[in-house]
């Protein structure tokens, strides 16, 4: 994803924006790059609120796989495409920043002193923020049988942050994002044994893309299962057993409850009121992720609440802090 440079309103880049907020917390942070997300961003900052968008690859959005929308009033027979590129531009352009990332975990952080503070962790990266939009629309996936139970006991989704626990041992990656091949390639050149794992239709897309020789055993796969009593000692991809150390499973999103433990979740969506606030004080969500309908109106409109919420639950935390 390139560096921000859509308008001269733009005050930041990505890159100045992550060193800055590494530390400094950004009013808004806004987590997916979708249409909810850019709404939301555009309303954080007509409102003077700073808002960074931290997002993972954004033609990952489901609406950039839609060739012609024809139930955007005003705008019939669009493509997908073309309406989110028109979104994030105009967020860009407004003054929001984008950081590219996948956003692993979000901390809430006591400070002590009345205000909120949530720490989010993408990559090897911390961004500080005072308040959270959740616009990382539907998951859709099933968490893969020993895979909840094992979480962080051999199981990561990120063989960036976690790689290093397993350098000379043997890694399973089952890939399920166009950043896997590059992340399978990092365990790989820290000394892992890599097991490659991926779907035929996955493999036909990224399959060209790994170099010869680049991992130990490439397998194509659509069932798994992770097996060990505390720890992982296998991966099982349909039916046959292959012995590992760690499975990394890299997919483009990551379910909401892995993303905030202790969120209220309900039906597999995050559970939110009319004004789009979570289970979690200074946490909003908003789009797919809430629920159906799963259209683009509805992620626009919530967006927009959730920026407001986002907005108001600022401005009370300030004036309490004033009093
Ligand atoms: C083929 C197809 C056709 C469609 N046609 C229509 C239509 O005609 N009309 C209509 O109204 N709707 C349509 N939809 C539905 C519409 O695309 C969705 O309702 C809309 O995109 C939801 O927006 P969202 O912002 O909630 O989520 P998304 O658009 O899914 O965006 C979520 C974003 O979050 C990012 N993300 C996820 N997890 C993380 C994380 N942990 N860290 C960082 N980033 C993360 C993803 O990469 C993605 O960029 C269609 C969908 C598909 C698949």
């Amino acid at each position: 994803m390139n560096d921000n440079s859509v308008s001269s309103f733009s005050v930041l880049t990505s890159g100045e924006a992550a060193e800055k907020y590494s530390s400094e917390p950004v009013d808004i942070a806004i987590v997916g790059g979708g249409p909810a997300g850019y709404s939301a961003a555009v309303n954080a900052v007509n409102r003077g609120r700073t808002a960074v968008i931290i997002s993972g690859d954004y033609r990952e959005s489901y609406l950039y796989k839609a060739s012609s929308v024809e139930n955007m009033p005003g705008m019939p027979g669009q493509s997908g495409a073309g309406l989110l590129e028109a979104f994030r531009g105009h967020a860009l352009s407004m003054g929001a920043v984008e950081i590219p990332g996948q956003v692993l975990l979000i901390m809430p952080f006591p400070t002590g002193d009345g205000t909120s503070l949530f720490q989010l962790a993408y990559g090897n990266n911390i961004l500080a923020a005072r308040s959270v939009v959740l616009t990382v629309g539907a998951s859709a996936f099933k968490p893969y049988p020993g895979e909840s139970h094992l979480l962080g006991r051999g199981v990561s989704y990120c063989a960036t942050c976690d790689g290093m626990l397993y350098r000379g041992k043997t890694t399973a990656v089952i890939a399920k994002s166009a950043d896997a091949v590059e992340e399978a390639g990092h365990l790989a050149k820290i000394g892992c044994k890599v097991l490659f794992f991926a779907s035929a239709p996955d493999m036909k897309k990224w399959g060209s893309h790994i170099p010869d020789g680049a991992f130990d055993q490439i397998v194509t796969a659509s069932s798994f299962e992770i097996t060990g009593e505390d720890q992982v000692t296998a991966l099982i991809a349909d039916g046959s057993k292959y012995t590992a150390d760690g499975v990394f499973i890299l997919r483009s999103s990551i379910a909401p409850d892995a993303l905030l433990p202790g969120i209220d979740i309900s039906d597999g969506y995050i559970s939110v009121d009319r004004s789009q606030a979570t289970s979690v004080p200074g946490v909003f969500a908003a789009g797919d992720c809430t629920g159906k309908p799963l259209q683009i109106a509805k992620a626009l409109g919530e967006g927009l609440v959730a920026a407001l919420s986002a907005d108001a639950f600022l401005a009370a935390e300030e004036r309490a802090t004033r009093d």
